[in-house]
Formats: C-alpha cells, sequence, structure tokens
C-alpha cells in the first residue's frame, strides 16, 4: 500500500489483517461448502436448489479475493496454506455429508447468518478509521443478506411441498 494510504488508516492494522484473514478462510470454505452442496444437492427443487447455490459459491469466492486484495493492501500476508484454514474460520466448515436440499439449505442458511456477524463485527471494529476496509466489509454484508434471504426463501417454498 502506498505511504498516504497506510498514514489514513487509523486503527491497528494488525488487528484488522488478522480479522480479515480469518473472514478469508470462512470464504473459501463457505466457496467449497456451496461449491460441493451444488454437485451432490437432491431432492424436491433441486434445480432452483442447485442454481442458488453455484451463484452463492461463486460470490464467496469473490470475496476471498476482494479480502485477500485489502490484507495485502494493508502489508499483510493473506493466510497462506489451507490447513490454517480451520485454525482461523469463526464459522466452520458443515460439508453436505446428507445430500437432502432442506438439510443443505439449512447449514447454508447458519453459514450466512455467521458471516452476517463477522462482516457486521469488522464494521463496527474499523468504523470511519479505515474507509476502504469499511466499504468492502460492507458491500460483503450487503451479499451475505442477500444470501440469507435467498435461502430462507427456497427453504419456505420447499416446506410448502414437504409439509403438506
Ligand atoms: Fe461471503
Ligand atoms: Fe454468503
Ligand atoms: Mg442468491
Amino acid at each position: 500500500m502506498g505511504t498516504k494510504a497506510r498514514e489514513i488508516v487509523g486503527v491497528d492494522v494488525a488487528k484488522v489483517v488478522e480479522m480479515l484473514n480469518k473472514a478469508f478462510a470462512d470464504e473459501w470454505l463457505a466457496y467449497y461448502q456451496y461449491w460441493l452442496g451444488a454437485k451432490v444437492a437432491a431432492g424436491p427443487m433441486k434445480d432452483a436448489v442447485i442454481t442458488e447455490l453455484v451463484q452463492h459459491a461463486g460470490d464467496e469466492l469473490r470475496h476471498a479475493e476482494m479480502i485477500t486484495r485489502r490484507v495485502i493492501q494493508l502489508g499483510g500476508v493473506p493466510l497462506v496454506s489451507p490447513q490454517e484454514w480451520f485454525k482461523y474460520t469463526n464459522c466452520g466448515y458443515d460439508g453436505p455429508n446428507d445430500s437432502f436440499v432442506r438439510k443443505i439449505l439449512q447449514q447454508n442458511i447458519e453459514g450466512e447468518q455467521c458471516a452476517i456477524s463477522v462482516y457486521n463485527n469488522i464494521i463496527q471494529e474499523v468504523g470511519m478509521k479505515d474507509i476502504v476496509t469499511y466499504n468492502m466489509a460492507s458491500q460483503i454484508l450487503q451479499d451475505e443478506v442477500e444470501h440469507e434471504e435467498d435461502l430462507q426463501a427456497l427453504l419456505e417454498d420447499l416446506g410448502v411441498i414437504l409439509d403438506k
């Protein structure tokens, strides 16, 4: 990052980098959870569910890219090894070992709810003292809010079919 760009960051940079790296681990695990979920999902409305899972996987990968760019700008080092994902993650990984669409939706809704808290915390932490990180985290938060909404809508539609 340029010297002026670093000078205007009014927060503990190491702390922000750590928070971003934890979110970075979450994004990769979320990406994989969605990506694999989309491969194995089975049951009613499977096509609609798979379409959504594939879109969300793409969004999570894009989030990982946004975060790693900011980590590097801040002079930090993005997590080097996938083994570190499990050490750093806030939200963990909940693999699709049950391929039924309802179960997969529920697992991913939990993940989104965790992600919403993570980005909300980052936003609270940096506030107006690091506007670039603030903007990035709020863009990602908007996506996560939409993800939760989309998955809950699918779960509701599924409920109409299954709970009759
Ligand atoms: Fe994400
Ligand atoms: Fe998401
Ligand atoms: Mg969506």
